[in-house]
C-alpha cells in the first residue's frame, strides 16, 4: 500500500490526490482522501484506480479543508470489499479520526478476538481497524499517547498517518519495514510512502521518519516523538528490489542505483556468453541495464510492455492472472531471433510468469536462453506488508534451482545470492551495518510471528 498526507495547504485534497497518483504502483485495488476543514473530517473511498475514483472535480469541492490524508490499496491483509478501503474513519468519544496504514499487523487476529470479547464491533476485515479499537479504549488524555498506547499492543509492519480535525500523526514502526517520508511545500508539512510523491507536487524532501517515530503535526508546527520499544531497524530489501519507484530514495538510496547495482552484482556471479541482454519490463529494467553494462554485453528492449495493462501479480483474481504474461508482454523478433539471449527479471514468485515469457521468447527464434534475477530465491512467505504467496505456492520453497530452471525451460538460472544483495545494497565496507530484512529469501524472521501463514487473511 501507498500513503500520503498533508497539513496546512488550501488544496490539501487536491494534493494528496496527486500523491496518491503518483503511488499509484503501491496498490491498485482501491484508494481514498479523508480531508479536515478544522472542525470535521470527510471521506471519499472507493475500489479503482486514482484516476477513476476521483475522475468527477465536485469531489474535491466535497472534500475541503487545509489538511489531507489517503492511501492506495492493495490486499494483504483483508478482502478486496469496498468496506475495508482505507482511510478508516471513525467518531468517538474525542471526535473523528482517520488513518491510513501501509504494512501488515501480524497480531491483528489475537487483538481482534479479545476485543471482540471485551465487546468491540467491528465493521471491516482490516488489520488496520484493531488500531482505532485499541486507541479509542485507552484511557491517556492525549492523542499522541493514545496513538502510542494503542501502538505498544501492536506487533508487525505499520508505516501510519492519521488525521483529526486539528493534527496529522506519523508513525513508522520501530523495525522500520516500510518507508515513510516528511517532505515541506511551502508552508506545508507532507509526509508520503515514497520521494517520488513529493517530487510531483514540487515539495522539498526534508528527511526520513525514523523506526520507531511519531510526528505530530499541528497548528504550533511540528514535533517529534520516540514512544514505542525500540528495535533493531530491519527495513525491508524487497522494496529496492520491486515494490519502490526507482526514482524514489527511500533508506538513504534512491532505487534506481540500487537495482542497477543487483544488475552488475549479478553479472559477476552469474556471467554468460551471450549476444543480447533482455529486460522483463518494467520491473527487469534497471537491473537489466546494470547486468549489461557489467558484462560487456549489449543491452535491447526484446520485450515491449502494453502500458494500459495493470501489474499482473496484483490482480486478485488467480483467472486474470493467467492471461496477464500474454496482454502485457510481446517480444521483438528482430532483437531475438538466432539470439544468444540472457533475460532479466527482479523475482520469481510462482514461475508462471518466466516460463510463458521464456515459451514466448523461444518463439520468436532465440538460439539460448539464460534467466538471470536480481534476487535471491523467492522461498517463504512476508508478513510485513507484500502480497507474496503462501509457502505451497511459491516454487522456489520447495524446488531447487536446477528443477526450476527445467520448469521454466532455461537453458540456465542463476539467481543474486544474498551475500551480493546485501554488497549491492549498502557497498562491501559497510556490511556490518548493512540491517534488512530479509526473510522472504533467509527465513529468517525479524519479528516472530504468532500464527503461520496458512492462510491468505494474514497478508
Ligand atoms: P510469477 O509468475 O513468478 O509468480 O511472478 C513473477 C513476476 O511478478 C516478476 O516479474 C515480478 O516483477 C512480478 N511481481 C509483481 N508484483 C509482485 C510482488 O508483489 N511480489 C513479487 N515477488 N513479484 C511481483
Ligand atoms: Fe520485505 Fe521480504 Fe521482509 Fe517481507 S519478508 S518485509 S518482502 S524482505
Ligand atoms: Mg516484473
Amino acid at each position: 500500500c501507498g500513503v500520503f498526507g498533508i497539513y496546512g495547504h488550501p488544496e490539501a485534497a487536491n494534493m494528496t490526490y496527486l500523491g496518491l497518483y503518483s503511488l499509484q504502483h503501491r496498490g491498485q485495488e482501491s484508494c481514498g482522501i479523508v480531508a479536515s476543514d478544522g472542525h470535521s473530517l470527510r471521506a471519499h473511498r472507493k475500489s479503482g484506480l486514482v484516476a477513476d475514483v476521483f475522475r468527477d472535480p465536485v469531489l474535491f469541492e466535497r472534500l475541503p479543508g487545509q489538511s489531507a490524508i489517503g492511501h492506495v490499496r492493495y490486499s494483504t491483509a483483508g478482502g478486496n470489499d469496498e468496506k475495508n478501503c482505507q482511510p478508516i474513519m471513525v467518531d468517538y468519544v474525542r471526535g473523528s479520526i482517520a488513518v491510513a496504514h501501509n504494512g501488515n499487523l501480524i497480531n491483528a487476529q489475537e487483538l481482534r478476538n479479545e476485543l471482540e470479547q471485551l465487546g468491540s464491533i467491528f465493521s471491516t476485515v482490516a488489520d488496520t481497524e484493531v488500531i482505532i479499537h485499541l486507541l479509542a479504549r485507552t484511557q491517556s488524555d492525549s492523542l499522541s499517547e493514545r496513538i502510542a498506547d494503542a501502538l505498544r499492543r501492536v506487533r508487525g509492519a505499520y508505516s501510519l498517518l492519521f488525521l483529526t480535525e486539528t493534527r496529522m500523526v506519523a508513525v513508522r514502526d520501530p523495525n522500520g519495514f516500510r518507508p515513510l517520508i516528511l517532505g515541506k511545500l511551502d508552508g506545508a508539512y507532507v509526509v508520503a510512502s515514497e520521494t517520488c510523491a513529493l517530487d510531483l507536487i514540487e515539495a522539498e524532501f526534508i528527511r526520513e521518519i525514523e523506526p520507531g517515530e511519531m510526528i505530530i503535526i499541528d497548528k504550533k508546527g511540528l514535533h517529534s516523538l520516540f514512544p514505542l520499544e525500540v528495535a533493531q531497524p530491519s527495513p525491508c530489501i524487497f522494496e529496492y528490489i520491486y515494490f519502490a519507484r526507482p526514482d524514489s530514495t527511500i533508506f538513504g538510496r534512491e532505487v534506481y542505483g540500487v537495482r542497477k547495482e543487483y544488475g552488475r552484482q549479478l553479472a559477476r556471479e552469474f556471467p554468460v556468453e551471450a549476444d543480447v541482454v533482455v529486460p522483463i519490463p518494467d520491473s527487469g529494467v534497471p537491473a537489466a541495464i546494470g547486468y549489461a553494462e557489467q558484462s560487456g554485453i549489449p543491452f535491447e528492449l526484446g520485450l515491449i510492455r502494453n502500458h494500459y495493462v495493470g501489474r499482473t501479480f496484483i490482480e486478485p483474481q488467480q483467472s486474470i492472472r493467467h492471461f496477464g504474461v500474454k496482454i502485457k508482454l510481446n517480444p521483438v523478433r528482430e532483437v531475438i531471433e538466432g539470439k544468444r539471449v540472457v533475460v532479466i527479471d527482479d523475482s520469481i514468485v510462482r514461475g508462471t510468469t518466466a516460463r510463458k515469457i521464456i515459451k514466448m521468447i523461444r518463439h520468436a527464434g532465440a538460439k539460448e536462453v539464460h534467466v538471470r534475477i536480481s534476487s535471491p530465491p523467492t522461498s517463504y512467505p512476508c508478513y510485513y506488508g507484500i502480497d507474496t504467496p503462501t509457502r505451497t505456492e511459491l516454487i522456489s520453497s520447495s524446488h531447487s534451482i536446477e528443477e526450476i530452471n527445467r520448469y521454466i525451460t532455461s537453458d540456465t538460472l542463476g539467481y543474486l545470492s544474498i551475500e551480493g544483495l546485501l554488497k549491492a545494497t549498502c557497498g562491501s565496507e559497510n556490511l556490518e551495518q548493512c540491517h534488512f530484512c530479509t526473510a522472504c529469501f533467509c527465513g529468517r524472521y525479524p519479528l516472530k510471528f504468532p500464527r503461520l501463514k496458512d492462510d491468505r487473511q494474514l497478508g
